[in-house]
């Protein structure tokens, strides 16, 4: 049986790196992305070049109309989805906790927190047996700093990230008797171009040398956790986070 999966945020980074590793693990893939659609479908041309079935889905996961519509073209097309990988997120600019604004904390909790409570929500309405479904798969994409804090850089980044990650462990046992799994991974410091966004490109480079393994990241090397979580090699896991942290 082909499984169907969606990725939030798969137009580039590790949500694209996720697309590709997962089409090649066999499952058919939905790409989400919110403006940038050309990624989004590079990222579904690659994975039917290689003979693999994928197609893409514009949607803010932050506004509840849209994931709505969202999961309406997935149950329309498929009728069913077995996995979610919920790793669209926001990182704010660097900067210290007193100056952040309403509007700013509101803005990464919507996009990082809240995105990822519509999802599951939706996904639960497919993957459940008692709502016809036949169980399932999820994946959050937390942070380490869920665990460090983001001190000095981005509180409200740790927050949002820490409430995914308790979110996490609630529905993994919640929906357990339901048989779907929900489990997330931990990035530490990997190279995408997010850092741009918190106005250091450099800041991976920056703070590497706090990395045992004394490198980077990539985005692929924190799909294979993402897709391994996914998989029926992963069948005895949930409610766990797997930090993808080099160490750090
Ligand atoms: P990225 O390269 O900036 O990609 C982010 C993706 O999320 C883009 O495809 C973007 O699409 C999408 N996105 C953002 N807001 C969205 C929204 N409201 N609705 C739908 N899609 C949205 O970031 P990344 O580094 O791959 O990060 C992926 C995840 O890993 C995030 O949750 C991030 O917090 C987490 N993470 C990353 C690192 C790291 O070092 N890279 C470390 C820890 C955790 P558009 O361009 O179309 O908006």
């Amino acid at each position: 049986m082909v499984k169907t999966l969606l990725i939030t945020g798969g137009s580039r980074g590790i949500g694209a790196a996720t697309a590709l590793a997962a089409a090649r693990d066999g499952w058919q893939v939905v790409v989400n992305y919110r403006s940038a659609k050309a990624g989004a479908d590079t990222v579904v041309e690659a994975i039917r070049e290689a003979g693999g079935e994928a197609w893409s889905v514009a949607g803010d996961i932050s506004r509840e109309e849209d994931v709505l519509a969202i999961f309406a073209a997935i149950r329309a097309r498929h009728g069913s989805l077995e996995g979610l990988v919920n790793n669209a997120g926001i990182l704010p600019r660097i900067g210290r906790f007193e100056d952040i604004s309403l509007a700013r904390w509101q803005e990464t909790l919507a996009i990082n927190t809240t995105g990822a409570f519509l999802c599951c929500r939706e996904a639960v309405r497919l993957m459940a047996p008692r709502h016809g479904g036949k169980g399932g798969t999820i994946v959050n994409v937390s942070s380490m700093a869920a665990t460090l804090g983001g001190a000095g850089e981005f509180l409200d980044y740790g927050a949002s990230k820490g409430a995914v990650e308790t979110l996490t462990i609630g529905l993994s046992k919640e929906l357990g008797p339901d048989q779907i799994r929900v489990n997330a991974v931990r990035p530490g410091l990997i190279a995408t171009e997010i850092h741009e966004s918190a106005g250091d490109a450099s800041r991976a480079e920056r703070l590497k040398s706090n990395v045992p393994l004394g490198r980077i990241g990539s985005a692929e090397e924190t799909a294979s956790v993402i897709t391994w979580l996914l998989s029926d090699a992963a069948s005895y896991v949930t409610g766990t986070s797997v930090a993808v942290s080099g160490g750090r």
